[in-house]
């Protein structure tokens, strides 16, 4: 590169500071090709223009272990192009693609971090979660989060072969639906599969941030809220059910922006 474009490249680049995007709750799924085509099109255009992407869990509506997927798939492929282009992308494990491991991230390119991690952005310290751990008042499912975070059973689960392994996580995949649709009937449903106010402030004061961004619970909405005498904020990430959905940061500046599909 010779001096007159490296100089343009890098006033070009001062200009005006690059976004830092947020995603999660892609659930990307075979039985939906338009999420994955307009995933893969966010990866090539948005993206790509980014300083940072962030994950934040559940990307894939299911993960039965790095083996079963070979690199050449399409998301797979897409997210190394996009780091290979040099954004850095960091995924954090959701409830439903919970195994992805460390041959995933070598063939991505991407950074798995733990589920909580705290960030520093434009100097503030904010903290980054899938947010199921914070849906306390759901005990059944607070139990099952544990049993499969277990390294025990996780290993014994991964020893198992691909079919057994694909049959057991279709009947868990039912059991969570049929009980997500009766607790989704009622009003206190609601509740119990959302956030426990308590347990966001206890785990906002545990971390010493007044700024939490979370997905999970597929409400996306900028909260406003107060912690001891401070005014803090939790930012819901929207889910990719029927558009997808992205948060933009940039000094200042936060905001949720639906993506349409190509076809509606
Ligand atoms: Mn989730």
């Amino acid at each position: 590169m010779n001096a007159t474009l490296e100089r343009e490249s890098n006033e070009e680049s001062n200009e005006a500071a690059k976004p830092i995007l947020f995603i999660s709750d892609l659930h990307l799924d075979p039985g939906r090709p338009a999420i994955i085509e307009l995933f893969l099109q966010f990866l090539a255009s948005d993206a790509r223009n980014a300083e940072k992407l962030f994950i934040l869990g559940d990307l894939f509506e299911a993960w039965i272990g790095d083996d079963a997927v070979p690199a050449t798939h399409p998301v797979l492929s897409g997210l190394r192009a996009l780091t290979d282009s040099g954004v850095p992308v960091s995924i954090m494990r959701g409830n439903r693609d919970f195994l992805l491991g460390e041959a995933f991230a070598r063939n991505t390119g991407a950074e798995l971090i733990d589920d909580p991690t705290c960030v520093t952005l434009s100097g503030e310290r904010v903290l980054l979660m899938h947010g199921d751990s914070l849906c306390i008042d759901d005990v059944d499912y607070q139990a099952f989060r544990r049993m499969v975070h277990d390294p025990v059973w996780q290993r014994d689960f991964l020893a198992r072969t691909i079919p057994e392994r694909m049959a057991l996580a279709s009947q868990a995949r039912k059991e969570s639906s049929a009980r997500n649709a009766e607790l989704a009937g009622s009003s206190q449903g609601e509740a119990i599969m959302d956030v426990n106010p308590d347990a966001v402030i206890a785990t906002m004061r545990e971390h010493g941030v007044r700024r939490l961004i979370h997905g999970h619970t597929h409400r996306p909405a900028i909260h406003d809220m107060r912690i001891d005498n401070d005014t803090a904020t939790r930012i819901v990430l929207g889910d990719w059910y029927d558009q997808g959905s992205v948060l933009i940061h940039s000094p200042g500046h936060w905001e949720l922006k639906g993506l349409p599909t190509r076809h509606g």
